[in-house]
């Protein structure tokens, strides 16, 4: 098989070692929390991330430009890392790749060997310019214009930008911008540098979280921006330059989830191997550990699973996995979030206060799930899209991956993979009743097949994560195995909840055959499979909380 994209393992390595010697240095937790209290962006830290010694910026940029060439996988790594540390240094560096974005996919050669090998080798902050004070989920619903400017032989030499972008990370320290603005062809992106007349800056944001990253709006009046930095030459593909990325710049946002809710957690758990109450340590006691500790460590390694399988999917050049990138952000931001908050219970008061940091950790997670597309957004993309594609394939499009599961279950019987089979096929058969009874109508019916289908698609990367595991004969295998079958029981638990809400959720009881055809559905979910997959639940739950308390 073809080597896939990217950086060689070791390398990626000492990326992350660089990284987190930087962080050690300058990044101590006090200057973090200093740059919280005081609303302060690390200019200069940012400038030596950028700087030729250190040259982080260099992983997302390809090797024609100056850069590493680094793939899906190693910059979700990154991602999780910086994240881990701190998630407003890590914001900033979102933003640069962003803004980095339209040009890598959809620039054309003269515009990359330029603005790429700047990036590169001058290291520029660059901010990505879409949301406006009215279009932010609804990006097509932009206001910002580029007029042409012609010559006197009629040829469009140059476009006047007029408008106002909100929320912009690094608005006010960035050296160059993409902004999407409607040329007459449609929307567009344009280059644009920060000393072009009539480029200024609004005020910054006093945000709730990721207090150490620049959030200001940007104001375009008249700017002058010449044809050849509309990207790729042609006007109206702007919006599809935008949704290209998403596969993995939506798995980016994931990495930060999980690299925010691990490192809270960390800490609770850290904590609770020494905190006593009641003559004990906290995490001895089971309730303790299997609500506060154990479902959150779960969660957040199925979560990595996923983004680590669909970057890899990325690497190896599978192309549309706009829907897995969704799934992706979708689970792991919303998972570091409950995760962040139940570690901020587990330290008790201590969790309340600032100088724990798991309070902190908390309030900037809650921006992963808001930028790069809100969860809600993400659960129409989900909903509607496998919706779409179960139906057009008939079933088959789950039908063959429960297939799949089953001859997993068959070589690894102690990775949940029969639960996870049998849960793809209840949301397989779900999503036709839904359809054939034109229950998709409804917001909430795909919101919830959304959350099926993604707890069943996390629960299936998992089980497979933990079956290569157990074949690696890795010491993580058995904690994995025992984690992954908890998920699997949960999801299908969750299924038959969720289907029973789709069904049912907006009939009215008069509707008697719809209730009828609903009662079906749920007796054909409802075998004896359910309470017997739960049996056990909680000595496996205790299982990885064995493991919490004696890993290193
Ligand atoms: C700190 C920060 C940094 C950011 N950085 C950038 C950046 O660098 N570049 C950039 O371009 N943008 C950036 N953004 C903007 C961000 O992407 C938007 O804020 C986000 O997409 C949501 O848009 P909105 O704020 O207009 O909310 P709205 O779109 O008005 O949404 C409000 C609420 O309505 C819900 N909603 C919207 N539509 C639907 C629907 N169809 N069905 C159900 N519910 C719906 C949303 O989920 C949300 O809960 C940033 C925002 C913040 C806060």
């Amino acid at each position: 098989m073809e080597r896939p994209a990217g950086l060689a393992p070791e390398m990626t390595d000492m990326v992350i070692q660089t990284l987190r010697q930087v962080v050690q240095r300058e990044l101590p937790e006090e200057k973090r929390l200093e740059l919280d209290r005081e609303d302060i962006f690390p200019l200069d830290l940012i400038r030596h991330l950028l700087s030729p010694e250190v040259g982080l910026h260099l992983i997302f940029l390809p090797e024609a430009a100056g850069g590493l060439g680094g793939g899906a996988r190693d910059i979700c790594r990154v991602s999780e890392e910086m994240a881990a540390a701190d998630l407003g240094v890590a914001t900033a560096f979102l933003a640069i790749c962003l803004g980095t974005d339209p040009i890598l996919v959809g620039g054309v050669q003269e515009q990359k060997d330029l603005w790429l090998r700047r990036i590169a080798s001058e290291g520029l902050i660059v901010a990505y310019g879409v949301t406006e004070p009215e279009a932010g989920s609804n990006v097509a619903a932009l206001k910002t214009t580029a007029d042409p400017v012609k010559d006197d032989a009629g040829q469009v030499v140059a476009y006047r930008l007029n408008g106002v972008k909100q929320f912009i990370t690094n608005g006010g320290v960035a050296q160059l911008y993409t902004i999407l603005a409607k040329a007459p062809g449609g929307p567009s992106f344009f280059i644009v540098e920060r000393d072009t007349p009539g480029l200024s800056v609004g005020k910054k944001e006093d945000k709730h979280g990721i207090r150490a990253s620049n959030t200001t709006s940007v104001i375009l009046e008249d700017v002058e921006v010449p044809a050849s930095q509309l990207v790729g030459g042609e006007e109206g593909v702007g919006l599809k330059q935008a949704n290209a990325v998403f596969g993995y710049t939506r798995l980016m946002v994931g990495a930060f989830g999980l690299g925010s809710g691990q490192a809270a957690l960390d800490r609770a758990v850290s904590y609770a191997r020494t905190r006593q109450q009641f003559g004990s340590l906290l995490i001895e006691k089971e309730g303790y550990s299997l609500k506060l500790l154990v479902p959150h460590w779960i969660d957040l390694a199925a979560g990595r699973a996923y983004v680590e399988e669909t970057a890899l999917r990325i690497d190896r050049g599978e192309q549309d996995l706009q829907v897995e990138g969704s799934i992706a952000k979708y689970w792991c931001t919303e998972t570091g979030n409950r995760a962040a908050d139940a570690a901020l219970g587990a330290l008790g008061g201590y969790g309340y206060t600032r100088e724990y940091m798991v309070e902190k950790f908390r309030r900037d997670v809650r921006i992963t799930s808001i930028y790069e597309g809100t969860s809600e957004i993400q659960q129409s993309i989900i909903g509607l899209f496998r919706w779409k594609e179960t139906t057009r394939s008939k079933g088959a499009f789950y039908e063959e991956q429960a297939a799949a599961l089953d001859e997993l279950a068959r070589t690894h019987a102690d990775v949940g993979a029969e639960a996870v089979a049998a849960a793809l096929r209840g949301l397989s058969a779900t999503i036709l009743h839904c359809h054939e009874r034109r229950l998709t109508r409804h917001q909430m019916v795909l919101f919830t097949l959304a959350d099926l289908a993604t707890r069943a698609e996390v629960a299936a990367a998992f089980a497979r994560q933990a079956a290569r595991l157990a074949t690696d004969g890795s010491p993580l295998a058995p904690s994995h195995a025992a984690a992954s079958r908890v998920f699997a029981r949960q999801a299908l638990a969750q299924l038959r909840g969720g289907a029973g809400l789709c069904v049912a959720g907006f009939l009215e009881v008069s509707d008697a055959e719809g209730l009828a055809r609903a009662r079906e559905l749920m007796d054909r979910l409802g075998d004896d499979r359910d309470l017997k997959g739960r049996a056990g639940l909680w000595q496996d739950m205790e299982l990885v909380a064995e493991h919490l308390r004696t890993s290193a």
